[in-house]
C-alpha cells in the first residue's frame, strides 16, 4: 500500500468507527439544582432507612458515576446562572450572567445546537421557566433577573416544549401585563396550564405552566403538595409524550429539580430528602423511556452546585442519623413559617400547649419524634418572646425566604434530631455528583469540570 492508499485506508477506518460508535437519538439531561453529594445521600438514606426500599434511588442504579467541579469565572462559589451556562454551553461565566461568557459574548447552548440539527427540544422545571437553569438553555442576557427579555427569547427559541411555574416576565412590578404571554402565543406556541391541554394540543410548540402562589414563582415543595399545581414527574411525562409526537426521531430534554436548591437555602433537611425522591420519580419517567429504546437513549443526572453545605450526620447525632423521623414532617419550613405568622395574627393568645399540639401535628415533634429538654427549653423561650411578650424578633432571612424566628428554631431542632448538618444558607464550592446510563456514557465516569458535560454529549451525538 502506498502512502496515499494508507491515508485513504485510515479515512475509511475513521468513517467505520463513527458508524459503529453509539449515536444516541434521545438525550435526557437532569439537573438537581443544589443537589450535592449530601443532598443525594439525604434522598437515598431516606429512601433506604425510612421507606425501606432495598433498591437504591434510580440515579444511583445507573452504571456510570463521576463528579464535577462547579466554580464560576467570578467566584469559587457559583450561582445558578453561571453554573447553568457552564452546563448548557461548556463555557464558564460570571455569577448572574446567562448564556454569555465572562466578556458578555453570547455562547451557544447544546440544546440550540441539537435543535438546529433537527432535534426536538423540551425543558422542564419546578421553577419559573424564565429562571436561570432553564434560561441557560435558550437565553443570552447579562443579568438573570431580566425575566421579560428571557421570556421573549424562550418564545423565539423555536423549542417544542417548555414547562414550569410562573412566567415572571409577564407582569411588571405593579402587576400589569407586559404582554409576554401574548408574545409567546404570537410565535406559534400553544400556552397551556394542564397536562390534558398538552395531550390535546395540535401545535408543534407547547408551553405548559402552573401559576405559582409564591413570590419565588415555583410550583411549591413536594412535602406541601400544593393542590392544583403541576408536579415534576407529571411535567416530565408530558414532555416525553409531546416530543414523541412532534419529534419522534430525535429529541433532547433538560429537567430541573429546582426546589432542592430552595430547600437547601432554607436548611430544611426533611423537606429536601422528600424533594430528592420527587426528582428521582421524574428520572424514572426517562428511565421507562430508556427501557423502550435502550440502544438509542442516554440519561445524565447532575447538579449545578451544592446548596447549604449539607451533610447526613451532625454534631448532635454522632455516628448516625435518623431519616426515619422524616415521614412525620408534613410541611416545609417555608410553609410552617407562613402558618406561624398567620397564628400570630389570627390567634395571638395561643398557649404553649396549643403551640406544641400544632407543631406536633405538622412535624411529629413531641409525638413520634422525641425532643430533648434542652431543645424544648430553647423553643419555649422563643415562644414566650414571640407570643407572650409580643417581641418582634427578627426574621431569619435567606435568598428566597424570610423565616419567622420561632419557626426557624423548630426546624433547627428538627434538623438536629433527623441528623442533617448545614454550614450555610448560600451555595458552596463543593463538587457535585454525575450519574449516567446509556451506550457511550462511560465517558462520564470520571472527575470533570462543569464545562465538560455539554461538549461530551454533543460529541456523542455526532455534532461536535
Ligand atoms: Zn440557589
Amino acid at each position: 500500500m502506498n502512502f496515499k492508499g494508507l491515508l485513504l485506508g485510515l479515512g475509511a477506518m475513521a468513517v467505520s468507527f463513527s458508524v459503529l460508535a453509539a449515536t444516541p437519538k434521545y438525550i435526557f439531561y437532569f439537573i438537581g439544582d443544589g443537589m450535592g453529594m449530601g443532598q443525594a445521600m439525604a434522598g437515598q438514606t431516606y429512601n433506604r432507612v425510612a421507606l425501606g426500599n432495598e433498591q437504591p434511588l434510580m440515579m444511583m442504579q445507573f452504571p456510570y458515576g463521576g463528579m464535577i467541579e462547579t466554580y464560576s469565572a467570578s467566584s469559587t462559589v457559583t450561582d445558578s446562572a453561571a453554573a447553568g451556562t457552564a452546563l448548557s454551553t461548556g463555557h464558564k461565566t460570571k455569577n448572574g450572567m446567562l448564556g454569555m461568557d465572562a466578556d458578555t459574548v453570547a455562547v451557544t447552548s447544546m440544546a440550540k445546537v441539537l435543535h438546529d440539527a433537527g432535534w426536538g427540544v423540551g425543558l422542564v422545571t419546578t421553577m419559573a421557566p424564565d429562571d436561570a437553569t432553564p434560561g441557560a438553555f435558550y437565553a443570552h442576557v447579562p443579568n438573570r433577573n431580566m425575566f421579560y427579555e428571557i421570556g421573549r427569547q424562550a418564545a423565539e427559541s423555536g423549542y417544542e416544549f417548555i414547562a414550569g411555574a410562573t412566567w415572571r416576565g409577564e407582569l411588571d412590578n405593579s402587576g400589569k401585563s407586559r404582554g409576554l404571554h401574548d408574545y409567546i402565543r404570537s410565535k406559534g406556541v400553544d400556552l397551556v396550564t394542564s397536562i390534558e391541554a398538552v395531550d390535546n394540543s395540535k401545535s408543534r410548540r407547547v408551553f405548559l405552566y402552573s401559576e405559582s402562589p409564591f413570590t419565588s414563582g415555583d410550583i411549591g415543595y413536594t412535602v406541601d403538595s400544593i393542590p392544583g399545581m403541576l408536579t415534576l414527574p407529571d411535567m416530565t411525562r408530558a414532555a416525553i409524550d409531546h416530543l414523541e409526537r412532534v419529534s419522534p426521531d430525535h429529541f433532547f430534554m433538560m429537567v430541573e429539580g429546582g426546589n432542592i436548591d430552595h430547600l437547601g437555602h432554607g436548611n430544611d433537611g426533611g423537606g429536601l430528602a422528600i424533594e430528592v425522591l420527587n426528582f428521582n420519580e421524574a428520572i424514572a419517567q426517562a428511565y421507562n423511556f430508556y427501557l423502550k429504546h435502550p440502544d438509542e437513549t442516554v440519561i445524565i443526572v447532575t447538579a449545578d452546585h451544592e446548596t447549604g453545605g449539607m451533610s447526613v450526620g451532625n454534631r448532635h447525632v454522632g455516628y448516625t442519623s435518623y431519616p426515619q423521623y422524616v415521614p412525620y414532617q408534613a410541611i416545609s419550613k417555608d410553609n410552617f413559617s407562613r402558618k406561624v405568622k398567620e397564628l400570630l395574627k389570627n390567634q395571638p393568645d395561643m398557649t404553649w400547649d396549643q403551640f406544641k399540639e400544632f407543631t406536633a401535628e405538622k412535624t411529629g415533634l413531641w409525638k413520634q419524634v422525641p425532643i430533648k429538654a434542652r431543645q424544648e427549653k430553647k423553643l419555649k423561650e422563643i415562644f414566650d418572646d414571640t407570643f407572650e411578650k409580643r417581641m418582634a424578633l427578627a426574621d431569619e432571612k435567606t435568598l428566597y425566604s424570610s423565616f419567622n424566628a420561632l419557626a426557624n428554631e423548630v426546624f433547627n431542632v428538627l434538623n438536629e434530631i433527623q441528623g442533617y448538618g448545614w454550614t450555610t444558607g448560600s451555595h458552596t464550592g463543593n463538587p457535585v455528583p454525575v450519574y449516567a446510563i446509556g451506550d457511550g456514557m462511560e465517558i462520564f465516569g470520571s472527575r470533570m469540570d462543569n464545562t465538560g458535560i455539554a461538549p461530551r454529549l454533543l460529541r456523542l451525538a455526532g455534532l461536535q
